[in-house]
């Protein structure tokens, strides 16, 4: 199937070939169809199917079809709600392209910056609104923006609004919507908070489900490196100097380990940034923008901050923690092999994480190839060298050490973030950038591992 046969007008078609779309992805195949025909959408699809396009293309069009002469200003048509303010660029983003050629004007809006260069643009006038609920609530408030006309409206990423603490912000939106409109309402996972939500926003909607979660999963090279917590850094260090990938994003579960590992990488020579929620918004744009033009190799991000982040040459994702919550890893994967791309997904996995490492397996329906052969492997040379400066450094307060020796540890979220930063304190032993160089001298497994995961994959 090819974009020509779902009957999309000429103006878009020229844009989305100008983009190298030939192919529609699943998520677009069945709801186009359906959009154009006006019908209401529940579609269960997360960021990466190419669902952006699936709802921005028949709006699009219905906006460019049914245009007549307006009085004064434009008036918002149509209005696509989203979490978070990086979601929300990148379908302001993706409307401006997809919609180049038609003259449809849209604006974005969001918290965390001042309003000024927001309400200019609103004043002047638009016919796509992409907004996070605080601020739209905000600018209705103060009489900036009407709903009273919107014919199209789409709820984005509905089950992590609901995570974000939004419901309330939705009802209220919800409720200031003329009743006779289209809506999409777009989730990854449809728990049953969220098909209730879905009921008050939909009619009797169509229903369209694509699922990544295999999909995803089966194209990305996936690797797995047994590590303990103390060599993480290392093994980071090591990888990414002998990887030669364009673009990591690597992941870590909190914010605090996030700004550690940057701060490993940077003292090893490796130019990194970190992005998650305690950062400015500006600061979050800028380290962004500099991964995304090439001049930062390495963005190191938690996993909300890291939603959005839409890099079509991304070539690496690093798990230096695994998540506990398995959806999360496909979720992570999937910012590489985007679309039709593949990619390559590397994860650490120390003791503690084991359990993890069990579920994420049992929903991807598949095992991770393990890298049997690495330099830091849980009681090896080098992991000992690790462990030998640390208790250097403690010999005021000398104490058993039981981290190298793997042990069935339990899940608790406490132990396992007192080890975590404990693990990245490693990273500033005085040694830490000398071992962190190659020297290893065994063989090659490695990275024969990594690629065969890769050549399986394809
Ligand atoms: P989304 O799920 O909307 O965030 O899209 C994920 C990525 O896929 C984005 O980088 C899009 O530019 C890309 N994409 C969307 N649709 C297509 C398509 N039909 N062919 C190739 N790439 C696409």
């Amino acid at each position: 199937m090819t974009f020509d046969k779902l009957e999309i007008i000429d103006p878009i078609l020229k844009a989305i070939g100008e983009k190298g779309y030939t192919h529609p992805t699943p998520i677009q195949e069945k709801s186009i169809p359906i959009l154009l025909r006006k019908r209401d959408l529940l579609g269960c699809a997360q960021t990466g199917t190419g669902k952006t396009a699936a709802f921005a293309i028949p709006i699009l069009q219905h906006i460019y079809n049914d245009a007549t002469p307006e009085k004064g200003r434009r008036k918002i048509k149509a209005l696509v709600v989203t979490p978070t303010r990086e979601l929300a660029i990148q379908i302001k983003d993706s409307f401006s392209e997809y919609g180049k050629y038609t003259g449809i004007l849209n604006t974005v809006i969001f918290g965390g910056v001042k309003q000024g260069a927001q309400t200019q643009a609103l004043n002047r006038g638009v016919d796509v609104l992409v907004a996070t609920p605080g601020r739209l609530l905000d600018l209705i408030q103060q009489g900036y923006i009407s709903l009273r006309d919107i014919k199209y409206f789409v709820l984005d990423e509905a089950d992590q609004m609901l995570d974000m603490g939004f419901i309330h912000d939705i009802r209220r939106i919800i409720d200031l919507l003329p009743k006779r409109r289209q809506s999409l309402f777009f989730s990854a996972t449809m728990p049953a908070s969220i098909v209730s939500l879905a009921g008050k926003i939909l009619g009797n909607p169509d229903r369209v489900t694509v699922k990544p979660e295999q999909t995803t999963a089966e194209k990305v090279g996936q690797s797995l490196y047994y590590v303990s917590k103390k060599a993480k850094p290392k093994l980071l260090i090591f990888l990414l100097k002998t990887e030669e990938a364009d673009s990591t994003l690597v992941f870590s579960r909190t914010k605090h380990g996030a700004d550690k590992v940057v701060k490993g990488l940077q003292k090893a020579g490796i130019p990194a940034e970190a992005i998650h929620g305690n950062k400015s918004q500006n600061a979050r744009q800028l380290a962004l923008s500099n991964f995304k033009n090439g001049s930062t190799k390495v963005l190191v991000a938690t996993d909300i901050a890291a939603r959005g982040i839409d890099v079509s040459e991304l070539s690496l994702v690093v798990n230096y923690d695994l998540p506990n919550i398995p959806e999360t890893y496909v979720h992570r994967i999937g910012r590489t092999g985007r679309a039709s791309a593949s990619g390559n997904a590397i994860s650490f996995c120390d003791t503690e994480e084991k359990p993890y490492l069990k579920d994420i397996q049992k929903l991807i329906r598949q095992d991770i190839d393990v890298v049997k052969d690495h330099p830091f492997l849980p009681g090896g040379v080098e992991d000992n060298a690790v462990e030998e400066v640390k208790s250097d450094r403690r010999r005021q307060q000398p104490r058993s050490s039981k981290a190298s020796k793997p042990s069935n540890s339990s899940r608790s979220s406490s132990s396992r973030s007192s080890n975590s930063s404990k693990s990245s304190g490693s990273s500033r032993t005085p040694n830490s950038s000398n071992s962190s160089k190659p020297s290893y001298s065994g063989n090659k497994e490695w990275r024969r591992g990594n690629s065969a995961s890769k050549k399986r994959a394809e």
